[in-house]
């Protein structure tokens, strides 16, 4: 790989050209929390959660479950409730990992 703006030769998975400094490529964007559209019991919190987390989907609302239960069930519901308000669901027509790895199996 050549650097673009000086052209000296450079390493293939290098993110800046070590000659003059200059960044290669877009860097990876940030994962974002996002509610699943597709994968959903609720309103799709925790599967976005556990997408988010790189975590299996039913362990997050297993867990989920059982800190509610255990903080006395009305924490944990205004807590989803509230995340159901603020958590954007992903857009229409993308779909999240964990959506897709459900429907391919
Ligand atoms: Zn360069």
């Amino acid at each position: 790989m050549y650097c673009n703006a000086c052209g000296k030769a450079i390493v293939d998975d290098a993110r800046f050209c070590a000659y003059c400094g200059t960044v290669l490529g877009q860097p990876p964007a940030p994962k974002k929390l996002i509610r699943s559209r597709a994968d959903h019991k609720i309103a799709g919190f925790c599967a976005g959660l556990g997408h988010y987390l790189d975590m299996d989907v039913t362990l997050v609302r297993l867990a989920w479950v059982l800190v509610t239960l255990m903080a006395g069930v009305f924490p944990g519901v205004v807590v989803y409730v509230l995340a159901w308000i603020v958590v954007p669901e992903e857009p229409a027509g993308t779909v999240i990992a964990t959506a897709q790895a459900v429907t391919n199996s």
